[in-house]
């Protein structure tokens, strides 16, 4: 029995795993950060992490 404790950002663009346990939660999809778990709404980069471009334009 595995236990998933690792997760790809649900960001669609994003790269990024993240661990469950510090992972952005929102509406029961885990995020790497806030900016994936808020779509990018603020013009932020990416979520910061190097090598995703999950906010490229
Ligand atoms: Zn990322
Ligand atoms: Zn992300
Ligand atoms: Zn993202």
């Amino acid at each position: 029995m595995s236990n998933v404790t690792q997760m790809k950002c649900a960001c669609v663009d994003c790269l990024c795993v993240v661990n469950i346990s510090v992972a952005v939660e929102k509406d029961q999809s885990y995020y790497c950060s806030e900016e994936c778990a808020n779509g990018h709404l603020s013009d932020v980069a990416c979520c910061g992490h190097t090598g995703c471009n999950c906010h490229s334009k």
